[in-house]
């Protein structure tokens, strides 16, 4: 038996929905080389990001954490939140990697905590784009905060246009991927631990010009500009859509636009396998291709962005493959990112203490031992709305405390309910909330939901105490 421990590589494309993917359904071809990895191992049908943005999502995955963010609406996660991670033990994995012998790469711009446990991150960002309007705007408005406030509404658009264009012409995803087969090419005795992440997915879907006309709108659809007119939507998103979208203005156009996106980061995904097969370590490693969260593409009248409670924003692909995993699998059972981390520490043999981590390792679901971790999804939107949501095979259910927690701050609206409920094997697309329907059904997932929140508060101060103890 061959006992050399894997390679172990992430690949994580931001903001991608798993309904967009070829293997997960969808109607273009957007993902042939993932479509084909899958295949070859375990794709997982019900995964469900915790949060609905990347900063909080990373103390989920690397962590092992689900996040039940609240306070302020952040598009991160708050200090305290992280203090309190690290005062009841939390450990990142990497850390346990590296404890293992193992070289750690983050590959893409990486900053604060979620540094720990990286050998090497890459650095995306250039010297001169430090410089660049954003971020010249960035430490102005921390100096004089009263003063920036009646002057960025005559800068947004300039920022956003210079902040779009910043971001293409940096061409990360390119990047990571020429860094990623660098490191291949150099890896020697060491297993190695590596994360790429894909950044081109995410707005305002960074298309090489190769890609650009991979898929066009093939059919007539609302023009996405009028259609967000009166919607009494923030300045500055909308302007940074005008600039996203550079193709044509129907929503059609953006969605075929966000799809080439798509198509260009599957095609990265076939140079790193083809790397890893050209040193001839391929056999020696298992690769996870997901996405932090997903993305509501004008359902629910969300457009082109990852906030709201909805499945379009929560639900994401899910792949495993590479050595000792089965192929040509499909599993139905509810995951979330926090089972990434127990899976590792199953496939390495290492020890770790259950009660620091929220999830449960993917090897017994592959192998067919178990057939689900859970029977739900648990959910906080904390960015834009404050909303807490839970999700079974039936139903998902999702609550505000109050009218003002349930208004969007984008939209300043309610999109579609305070308490919403939805009936997802007659209404997969979550439109017709049936709360004042179904009491039955609505008491039956709040008390659910109300579980779920009140075991992750308990075992938290179970973490916080045992910390406590093991100092005295
Ligand atoms: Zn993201
Ligand atoms: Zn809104």
């Amino acid at each position: 038996m061959e006992s050399k421990k894997p390679n172990i590589i992430f690949i994580m494309a931001d903001a991608v929905r798993a309904r967009n993917l070829g293997c997960y359904g969808y109607h273009r071809n957007t993902s042939p080389n993932i479509d084909s990895l899958a295949k070859k191992g375990v794709l997982f049908e019900n995964v469900f990001s915790s949060n609905n943005v990347s900063n909080k999502q990373f103390l989920s995955i690397l962590g092992g954490k689900r996040v039940i963010a609240e306070g302020p609406l952040i598009n991160y996660v708050s200090k305290k939140e992280i203090q309190g991670f690290f005062e009841t033990g939390g450990v990142l994995f990497p850390e346990m990697l590296k404890k293992q012998g193992y070289k750690t790469y983050f590959l893409k711009d990486i900053y604060g905590w979620q540094k720990k446990g990286f050998d090497y991150y890459f650095k995306c960002a250039s010297k001169e784009d430090k410089s660049n309007v954003k971020w010249r705007l960035i430490n102005f408005s921390k100096k004089f905060p009263i003063f920036y406030k009646t002057l960025k509404y005559s800068f947004h658009n300039l920022v956003s246009k210079k902040l779009a264009n910043k971001i293409r012409e940096r061409k990360e995803s390119e990047k990571v991927t020429r860094e990623a087969i660098e490191i291949i090419k150099k890896s020697k005795k060491n297993p190695f631990f590596m994360w790429l992440y894909y950044g081109d997915t995410h707005l305002p879907y960074n298309v090489p010009s190769k890609f650009n006309n991979k898929f066009i709108a093939n059919k007539k659809s609302k023009n996405l500009f009028k259609e967000i007119s009166n919607k009494g939507m923030d300045k500055r998103i909308v302007d940074f859509l005008k600039v996203s979208f550079s193709r044509g203005d129907t929503i059609e156009d953006a969605i075929a636009q966000y799809d080439c996106a798509i198509a260009y980061v599957d095609s990265l995904v076939k140079r790193v396998v083809n790397a890893l097969e050209k040193k001839n370590i391929l056999e020696n490693t298992i690769i996870f291709i997901f996405a932090d969260h997903g993305e509501s593409h004008a359902e629910h009248n969300i457009y082109f962005n990852h906030y709201g409670p909805y499945g379009t924003v929560y639900q994401v692909p899910l792949i495993i493959f590479g050595k000792g995993i089965p192929k040509n699998k499909r599993i139905k059972s509810f995951i979330q990112h926090e089972d990434l981390a127990p899976t590792i520490f199953n496939i390495l043999n290492i020890n770790h203490s259950p009660t620091l981590f929220d999830g449960g390792s993917l090897i017994p679901l592959m192998n067919g031992e178990k057939e689900k971790i859970r029977d739900h999804a648990f959910m906080v939107e904390n960015s834009s709305i404050r909303k807490k949501i839970i999700r079974t095979k039936k139903y998902s259910y999702m609550e505000s405390a109050s009218k003002e927690d349930a208004t969007c701050k984008v939209c300043n609206k309610i999109h579609q309910g305070v308490i919403e409920l939805y009936d997802l094997e007659n209404d997969p697309g979550e439109n017709i909330n049936i709360a004042k329907k179904n009491k039955k059904a609505l008491i039956e997932m709040k008390l659910k939901l109300n579980k779920t929140i009140k075991d992750l508060k308990n075992l938290n101060e179970k973490r916080r105490i045992n910390q406590v103890l093991s100092k005295i």
